[in-house]
């Protein structure tokens, strides 16, 4: 069976079902000499893009987000079957872009209204301009929703936009593209299949911000390939986020956000609970809890009736967090749960506790379907453990209410949770401190980041 994404030729790029092996279908290859052609014909269409009002500008994206609806089931279908989450997933990730789009570029249209500053001498105002090119280079594990997440704001701030997808999903981007190309003047927004190559070609072009999602890694050379044009940059990376489950905690609650957060998508999420820790002392009912929960899931292909957890998305992937579990049984780990051996790119669901800190599983992203339980003795030693990481996209905080709100306080995450998911407010920016991330997107402060602000002052 054949489990690897790989281009099967230099022309074209091959997108297979990680269930199964089967090719779900192929994309042209954007030849790397083609780049900065594409470049310079999104600096052209952005002359007359950026000259329409940003209302102008939401309007036409307006029926996309119908016509992604409309669409939803076979465009789910072609997601899941890339990427292998069961199929409800896939359409709800759809729907969800679909669904959203109205109130989203609204939002972005009201971001963009100036601000006026005045005192008795001076009235300024503070434009919001885009900046031109936005080049966007997304990840694989929401193939639909993280290009959606910025092509929407850049678009309707006055850029154009240059999408280069993951290699492993490149079939749904490209369906996603399509559809809002037809709403879209020639030019304001186009597609780029390939490997590293491609990514590395669209940065180094002359593009004006680059808006990225994906490993820590490709961040990290990203931001050194902007840096000679001080090109704007928003990058959302990887994460090692931790649950801290403490006495006073709903302990239902807490187990069942636990279980849902380390397994969904197979753990191939960037705020994937990736770490846990419990208090000594109520550590026993929260385990028992989080088994009951964990073993009802079932693995399976994306298509199967019932089906909660699909394949990793490659065996590298797989590989990646079988080695993260030997490495934390050797150093002494206990498998509460899982653990045995699947066939393809299948994990089987897995619980880890006696974990610390100097296991690969309590400090790399293990991106995998892994609930990993380190126990604690108080809230001191909660937080110290919580904070002990590169990382800081999401931490979650369970137990007495003033207590952790306290603990959330401390916490070095961009985004914290108190007694429930870190999920925010409506409105509410995506944000990642520390190695986790630069710049934010999302929710009226997000959508600003995709545009150079200008300040103009007269005399009043
Ligand atoms: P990845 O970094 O390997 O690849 C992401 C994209 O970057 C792909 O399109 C790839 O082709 C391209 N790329 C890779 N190297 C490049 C370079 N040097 N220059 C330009 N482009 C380059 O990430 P992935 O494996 O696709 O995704 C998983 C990672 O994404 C995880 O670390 C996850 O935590 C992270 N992620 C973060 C968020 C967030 O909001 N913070 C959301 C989703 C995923």
């Amino acid at each position: 069976m054949t489990t690897m994404n790989t281009p099967t030729t230099t022309d074209t790029l091959s997108s297979y079902n990680p269930s199964t092996g089967e090719l779900v279908g192929t994309v042209p290859v954007t030849p790397v000499s083609e780049i900065d052609g594409m470049i310079a014909k999104a600096h052209q269409a952005q002359i007359a893009w950026a000259a329409l009002s940003a209302q102008e500008r939401a309007e036409m994206l307006k029926p996309a987000g119908e016509k992604l609806l409309e669409r939803a089931d076979e465009l789910g279908r072609i997601l899941s079957l890339e990427q292998g989450k069961p199929l409800a997933e896939g359409i709800g990730e759809v729907k969800g872009c679909g669904n959203r789009m109205n109130d989203e570029v609204d939002e972005v249209v009201k971001a963009m209204i100036p601000d006026v500053l005045t005192d008795e001498a001076v009235e300024s105002t503070l434009y919001y301009d885009p900046f031109g090119v936005c080049a966007t280079i997304t990840p694989w594990n929401f193939p639909a929703l993280m290009p959606h997440w910025t092509i929407v704001p850049a678009l309707v701030a006055g850029n154009t936009v240059i999408l280069k997808p993951s290699e492993q999903t490149p079939l749904i981007a490209d369906a996603y593209v399509k559809i809002l190309n037809e709403f879209l003047p020639e030019g304001v927004l186009q597609i780029i299949h390939g490997e590293d190559d491609q990514g590395k070609a669209l940065v180094a072009g002359d593009v004006n911000m680059i808006a990225f999602t994906g490993s820590k890694t490709a961040g990290q050379h990203i931001m050194a390939a902007a840096a000679p044009g001080l090109k704007r940059l928003i990058l959302e990376l990887g994460s090692k986020d931790p649950c801290v489950v403490l006495e006073g905690a709903d302990l239902d609650k807490a187990a069942a956000f636990c279980a849902n957060n380390s397994m969904r998508n197979c753990g191939q999420v960037c705020v994937s609970t990736e770490r846990i820790y419990v208090q000594d002392t109520i550590k026993d009912e929260f385990m028992s809890k989080l088994v009951d929960l964990v073993k009802d899931y079932k693995v399976g292909d994306c298509l199967e009736e019932g089906v909660t957890i699909g394949p990793m998305v490659m065996r590298e992937q797989k590989a990646h967090v079988l080695a993260q579990i030997e490495d934390a049984k050797a150093k002494g780990a206990k498998v509460v749960l899982g653990d045995t051996p699947m066939d393809g790119n299948f994990v089987e669901p897995t619980i880890l506790d006696n974990l610390n800190h100097t296991m690969d599983i309590m400090t790399i992203e293990t991106f995998g379907p892994v609930a990993c339980i380190q126990t604690v003795k108080d809230a001191e030693e909660a937080i110290e453990l919580a904070n002990d990481t590169e990382y800081g996209l999401g931490a979650v905080f369970f137990g007495e209410e003033q207590l952790v709100r306290t603990l959330a306080r401390r916490s070095t995450a961009g985004m914290v949770g108190v007694n429930k998911s870190l999920g925010g407010a409506s409105g509410t920016p995506w944000v990642g401190a520390r190695k986790s991330g630069i710049g934010y997107h999302s929710g009226p402060l997000g959508h600003r980041q995709f545009c150079q602000l200008r300040v103009v002052s007269t005399n009043r």
